[in-house]
């Protein structure tokens, strides 16, 4: 697989940044509400409650969808992320909130992208938790048994019933959710975020949060927000503030490189009748999904730790894009001459928890954090729903779902470079054993 001529971008595959990138906040303001971070999160918060009739600011660093929401692989869970077999072991008697949640997250994006009439490719094709070996085939049928038991819809499936590519053995279909071009759906809510009443400054970076008398003060670098209320939603950025709570969460680095264009019939002939995403069972997934453009967008196999504020802006590395080549080939035997055009990549946030986090410091500063890479889905709908509880003073049952009592979180277990490699090497072992082409050479690449 050719990886010579890979164009590397700082921002993502999927769209280009906005034309009408807005100034910045220039002066003193006040207000109800103000929103820090304008991603799937933080426009949602905004968005929702201007439709409700308050009166919020929102301040964006960069531009609205700067971040993961314009750059992650499009595809639409229907379940919770992480480790759920974990997951159950450490918290059964929240699976079934969780999963509703999950699916209630998926459809309140389908129902957006309705409202709003953004055109972003969505397709309802489900997504595939997808088996290269028998080992995880036998994973899969254990976290379908949980998914079921806790109200999941879900089905369990050899690749043929599934309609998925005949290098897999079979899989669990998530029904609800599906694929879409995550970069034009982003897009789309910045558009109707900018037609809302919300006032929205972006190249607006917010680096410091105060208290003052009741009210909270956030400093720009060319002006001072007071607000009744913030709402944070940086989400892997969340960590650059003293008020930040310590280990609210874990910001990880991850790519998505891209195909060139195949020729239609030879992607027909990979039996991919459903067009459903896939990710692998591996420890750290790979995830694999057709495009409009006749393309296969593919990522992620590595978990890159970032250690320093603020967040650098990064390109792929090669070395990786080299790897996910070969992973692509093993995969799909068929595809090995097909060149890889693209590659980009972004900071998502992880939760010591794995569960994606909302919750309170004292009374006025709201969080939405850590959808441990699923937030495409459930960024957006914790974001209303957090909305909705500023303007109504409810929490709605799903958000009381992952609502944190008090703002204090346990260190991440292997989230430290030598832990990530450890989880690395044991997904590269498991290949060797099934069989994969994917070599133990690349042990020898360090994580970045
Ligand atoms: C490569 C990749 C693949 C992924 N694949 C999937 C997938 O297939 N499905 C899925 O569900 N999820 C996926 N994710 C995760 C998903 O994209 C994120 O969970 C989701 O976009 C988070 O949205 P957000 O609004 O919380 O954060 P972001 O979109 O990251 O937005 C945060 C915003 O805050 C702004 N900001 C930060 N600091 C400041 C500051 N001090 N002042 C002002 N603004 C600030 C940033 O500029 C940014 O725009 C993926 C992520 C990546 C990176």
């Amino acid at each position: 697989m050719k990886t010579d001529n890979v164009e590397y971008t700082t921002f993502s595959g999927w769209a280009d940044p906005p034309a009408d990138v807005l100034p910045a906040l220039a002066g003193d303001l006040t207000c109800e509400v103000v929103v820090v971070g304008g991603g799937l999160g933080g426009m949602s918060t905004a968005l929702r409650l201007a439709e409700r009739g308050q009166d919020v600011v929102l301040l964006e660093a960069e531009f609205c969808g700067h971040g993961a929401s314009s750059r992650n692989a499009g595809q639409l869970a229907g379940a919770p992320g992480g480790d759920l077999q974990l997951l159950n072991l450490l918290f059964r008697k929240k699976m079934p909130g969780m999963i509703r949640l999950a699916e209630h997250a998926a459809h309140h994006v389908e129902d957006l992208i309705k409202a709003h009439d953004i055109d972003c490719d969505y397709e309802q094709t489900g997504n595939v938790f997808a088996a290269v070996s028998r080992g995880q085939m036998g994973r899969v049928r254990r976290v379908a048994k949980i998914l079921q038991r806790a109200g999941g819809h879900v089905e369990v499936g050899t690749s043929e019933e599934l309609g998925i590519p005949r290098g897999f053995l079979g899989g669990m279909r998530e029904v609800v959710g599906g694929i879409m071009n995550p970069g034009r759906f982003t897009l789309g809510v910045r558009r109707a975020l900018l037609r809302s009443s919300a006032r929205v400054f972006e190249r607006t970076k917010v680096t410091d949060v105060r208290r003052d008398r009741g009210r909270v003060v956030l400093t720009t670098p060319q002006g001072e927000v007071r607000a009744n209320k913030v709402v944070l939603a940086t989400n892997a950025y969340a960590g650059e503030w003293d008020i930040t709570p310590p280990r609210l969460s874990v910001p990880i680095w991850v790519i998505e490189v891209e195909t060139q264009p195949i020729d239609p019939a030879r992607l027909a002939a990979l039996g991919w009748t459903s067009r459903s995403g896939l990710v692998t069972q591996h420890n750290i997934m790979e995830n694999y999904r057709l495009t409009p453009r006749n393309t296969i967008v593919f990522g992620v196999r590595r978990l890159e730790r970032g250690t320093t504020y603020p967040l650098p802006q990064k390109e792929p590395d090669p070395a990786l894009v080299e790897e996910l080549a070969e992973a692509l080939a093993t995969r799909f035997p068929a595809l090995s001459d097909v060149a890889i055009d693209r590659a980009w990549g972004g900071w998502i946030a992880i939760a010591s928890s794995w569960l994606p986090l909302a919750g309170q410091i004292d009374d006025n500063i709201f969080y939405s954090i850590a959808c441990n890479g699923h937030g495409l889905a459930q960024a957006p709908y914790v974001g209303s729903l957090i909305a909705d509880l500023i303007a109504d003073g409810k929490r709605h049952e799903d958000l009381q779902e992952l609502w944190m009592k008090k703002p204090e979180f346990p260190r991440p277990m292997m989230m430290g470079p030598l832990g990530l490699r450890a989880i690395w090497t044991v997904d590269r072992f498991n290949d060797l054993v099934n069989g994969s082409r994917c070599n133990a050479r690349r042990g020898s690449v360090p994580v970045a």
